[in-house]
């Protein structure tokens, strides 16, 4: 589908990348095509500027002070909690836990909801598809219960067997863990469904968000999981910035996980009382400029709204899959019927991280090796892939750009 060709606005590209000082740089001598976003997006001047600003104009301490600095700095914080809020429709800001990314959010799910639940014999059932974020911290609390880590199959196209899913969703099993966009496929996984299944059979369901909220609007309320953990980062803010959105109930159950200041209603060495959620969840100073930076980059999602986000994403998607396949010897990892823009590859005869070194020096920057995903690797039968990840700043040309030099590179190793 072309951005043109329905009533969706198009986006101004021009405009759009005046705002990413970065990409107007070069890189060996050549434009940059920045086609690593899934790894890391880069940041429009309204993030830069904001955590900036922060920093000129009003640091300070959180909840702490009361001073005016302080409250401005709170405000900047909290603020960032009401913008997350609204981003992904919870409910309440009181169940958004602001963290330093994904890897926090499932970790603080690991240890605080998981290990004191598990008993030798129970499961976490998770998907060969994840990242290692989604994998390690299940595998840390089952080594320390007795539990045990299972992982639903995908199929040559890389999507999910949801049937082997929904019969993995054992009594046995206490928590489900799915990537809702897979950061190496791209492929959408139907995550209301497994959230209905999971539901059926009274199973929290974490879904890990991290490559979904750069792509489309998410809404945890209509999706019905339990746990969606989010990475600032990947959508336009600062690095160490992210959330975890869990229910009330879920969040009122849990202990602490990381212990110290902001976190306690009162001290005594006789017995520590904690705050309510979700600041027993954040102890110690937080990435308050950072959060500053995510409030802006929420501000600039809105601003192009998800429609024309994505009608743009879809037609580059389409046109860099087409280009792709007229490379003689690629083969595409990844061709689920619902993808995000991201694409992994072979080609044929070379290796990915020679690739990726000779694409750079191009000007090209895309990702090689495992992406954090070795189960997927196995899976696939490969040591690593090229991958290249889209975002609404990139261009038509971009790609071309990026095809003409893999034919360029592809010549130099064949
Ligand atoms: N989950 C997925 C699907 C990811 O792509 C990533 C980052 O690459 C993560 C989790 C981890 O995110 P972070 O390192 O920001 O915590």
């Amino acid at each position: 589908m072309n951005a043109k060709a329905d009533a969706t606005p198009a986006l101004d590209l021009a405009r759009i990348r005046a705002d990413f000082p970065l990409l107007a740089r070069q890189v060996h001598g050549k434009p940059l095509v920045y086609l690593d976003n899934a790894n890391t997006s880069q940041k429009p001047r309204q993030v830069i500027e904001a955590v900036d600003r922060h920093y000129r104009e009003h640091n300070a301490n959180v909840a702490r002070a009361v001073h005016q600095l302080g409250e401005e700095a709170t405000g900047a914080y909290e603020g960032a909690r009401d913008a997350l809020a609204r981003f992904i429709n919870a409910p309440s800001r009181n169940e958004v836990v602001l963290t330093s990314g994904t890897t926090q959010a499932t970790n603080l799910v690991a240890y605080s909801y998981a290990l004191p639940r598990l008993q030798p014999g129970d499961a976490i059932l998770t998907t060969v598809m994840e990242h290692h974020a989604n994998i390690v911290p299940w595998q840390l609390v089952a080594a320390r219960s007795g539990a045990t880590v299972k992982a639903a199959p995908i199929d040559g196209r890389g999507e999910l067997i949801v049937e082997k899913f929904v019969e993995l969703l054992t009594p046995e099993v206490k928590l489900a863990c799915v990537g809702h966009v897979s950061n190496v496929l791209g492929t959408v996984n139907p995550v209301r469904e497994l959230a209905r299944e999971c539901r059926k059979r009274g199973i929290p369901l974490l879904v890990d968000g991290s490559q979904a909220v750069p792509h489309r609007p998410v809404d945890v309320q209509a999706l019905g999981c339990d746990f969606y953990a989010l990475t600032g980062h990947k959508m336009l803010a600062p690095t160490g910035t992210g959330a975890l959105w869990a229910k009330k109930e879920h969040l009122d159950a849990m202990p602490p996980f990381f212990g110290g200041g902001e976190m306690i209603r009162e001290v005594r060495f006789g017995g520590t009382t904690f705050a309510d959620p979700p600041h027993k969840f954040e102890a110690g100073t937080p990435n308050i400029a950072g959060f500053a930076g995510v409030a802006a980059a929420l501000d600039y999602y809105a601003s192009l709204g998800f429609d024309a986000i994505r009608a743009h994403e879809r037609a580059l998607l389409d046109h860099a899959t087409a280009r792709l396949r007229e490379v003689p010897g690629l083969r595409i990892i990844g061709e689920a019927a619902e993808k995000e823009p991201v694409i992994s590859f072979l080609l044929e005869g070379a290796q990915a991280t020679d690739l990726a070194t000779l694409l750079d020096l191009e000007g090209v920057a895309v990702r090689s090796g495992h992406h954090c995903a070795h189960p997927l690797m196995q899976f696939f039968g490969v040591p690593a892939t090229l991958r290249a990840s889209l975002a609404f700043y990139n261009t038509h040309e971009e790609v071309d750009a990026f095809v003409a030099a893999l034919l360029k590179v592809r010549k130099l190793l064949m």
